[in-house]
């Protein structure tokens, strides 16, 4: 077992963090000023078109076609990139790595027709345009997304959809034209739970299609936009139809590997900007006659953020490992939701840490501190609470039990076990 990163990962995450800091960083403090005022900053497509130039460019697809711009980085060469660019999240943007679009672009490598590769994809690839994931509702617990309502019909050749949406995130993203919805098919057998829906590709600017609002998260309204969307009448070509009619929750599977495993590295890399700035503060702040590095209790928490940081490293690098092996292990899907929790906790636990070592100062917007743990806190919920993964991960384990039951007999020491043990010559 080798716990080096690869010489091709060193190598790239060498080149992003060089990029980051020479770039991206001196921009930070106008990036925000921009958001601030509700305006994208138009140097972003500058920072793309220099990254694109550099070959910093989807990072995160390994599938990439033959002429497809990218990296062709496996998904656990991609992991230590991601922990280097999550430090600074909307610089994800600039090397075209950002959720939701990574995960739509996976999905539309994997099931997109010809024509829709050539209308969505390829300007998807090229970072021409932003795509959205719309599949949660406000009027059911889209926890559970077989309760999903919005619906499809096929009316002649055009696909007909009604229903409404929210925490869409990236629908208010000026460049974002496509929105992959998962509809319930008005057909569909009610008794039928993964069967009866599809996902449909919408063109953001449809007729009937309205951004309501962009939802604020914990009182922070993001540039990009979590947003409500209304969908009334909505018609679309039925070539819109992404992969089988009723096969939505099949293809929806397959888009939450990789992305996830992104979300959470990203996550590990803020914990560490997040533990880095707490140390720096402890070193140079003081109280009663000594600094905060020399209390007990600020130590125990720079040490409780380290061994958590790791150990959660640890388990998604294993999830990414995973997820690149030609025949992925039996636990891929446990693997991947078990990260998902761990990395989500983790970051609301160290970020609240290090706004604990900040004082007041960790609460305003003069440190990314409140950006993180807001993040980290939304996480929770993003891609599905923590209670649905743990819920897969104990299901798996149950499964593995139900299937060895009886093994563990001879560890009790009942009376009944008390039979001859057998002879050892
Ligand atoms: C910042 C942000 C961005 C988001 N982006 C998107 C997006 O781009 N696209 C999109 O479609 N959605 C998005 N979402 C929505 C997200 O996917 C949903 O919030 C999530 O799936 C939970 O659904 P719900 O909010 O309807 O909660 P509900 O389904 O109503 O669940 C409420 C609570 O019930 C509990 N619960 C649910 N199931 C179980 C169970 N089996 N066992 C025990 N307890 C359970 C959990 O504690 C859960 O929090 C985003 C959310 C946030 C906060």
């Amino acid at each position: 077992m080798d716990f080096q990163p690869s010489p091709v990962a060193v190598e790239w995450r060498n080149r992003i963090a060089a990029f980051i800091d020479l770039f991206v960083l001196p921009y930070n403090a106008a990036w925000h000023a921009s958001a601030a005022r509700g305006e994208f900053p138009a140097f972003v497509e500058d920072l793309k078109a220099l990254a694109r130039g550099e070959g910093l460019w989807n990072l995160c697809l390994p599938r990439l076609a033959p002429g497809e711009p990218g990296t062709r980085l496996s998904n656990l060469d991609y992991a230590p990139l991601a922990e280097t660019i999550g430090r600074l999240p909307w610089s994800a943007e600039v090397f075209n790595c950002s959720a939701p679009d990574s995960g739509n672009m996976e999905l539309l490598q994997l099931h997109a027709t010809e024509a829709q590769r050539e209308q969505w994809l390829v300007p998807l690839l090229e970072g021409r345009i932003r795509s959205a994931f719309a599949m949660s509702e406000p009027d059911v617990a889209s926890s559970d997304p077989t309760n999903l309502q919005t619906s499809v019909r096929c009316d002649g050749e055009e696909l007909v959809l009604n229903g409404r949406k929210w925490f869409i995130t990236g629908a208010a993203h000026p460049n974002c034209r496509l929105l992959v919805v998962m509809a319930r098919n008005e057909d569909a057998d009610p008794a039928t739970r993964h069967g009866g829906h599809s996902i449909v590709l919408v063109p953001a600017d449809a007729p009937g299609v309205t951004r309501v609002r962009n939802i604020a998260i914990m009182q922070h309204e993001a540039l990009e936009g979590h947003c409500e969307i209304t969908l009334r009448n909505v018609r679309v070509p039925r070539a819109n139809l992404l992969g089988e009619w009723g096969q939505g929750f099949v293809l929806a599977q397959s888009r939450l590997g990789p992305g996830r495993v992104h979300h959470c590295m990203r996550t590990i890399g803020q914990c560490e900007l997040a533990l880095e700035l707490a140390c720096e503060r402890a070193l140079e702040r003081r109280t009663f006659g000594h600094y905060l590095s020399e209390q007990a209790n600020v130590q125990e928490w720079i040490a409780q953020s380290r061994l958590e940081i790791d150990q959660a490293r640890l388990l998604v690098l294993r999830a990414a490992w995973s997820l690149d092996q030609p025949e992925p292990p039996d636990d891929l899907r446990a693997q991947v939701a078990a990260i998902k929790v761990v990395a989500a906790r983790l970051q609301v636990q160290v970020v609240d840490r290090a706004m604990q070592v900040f004082g007041a100062m960790g609460l305003s917007p003069d440190t990314p501190l409140a950006w993180l743990w807001t993040w980290g806190r939304a996480l929770r919920f993003m891609d599905g609470p923590d209670e649905v993964h743990l819920r897969t991960v104990a299901r798996y384990e149950l499964e593995r039990a139900r299937a060895r039951r009886g093994s563990t007999a001879a560890y009790f020491t009942t009376p009944d076990q008390l039979s001859t043990p057998p002879r050892i010559r």
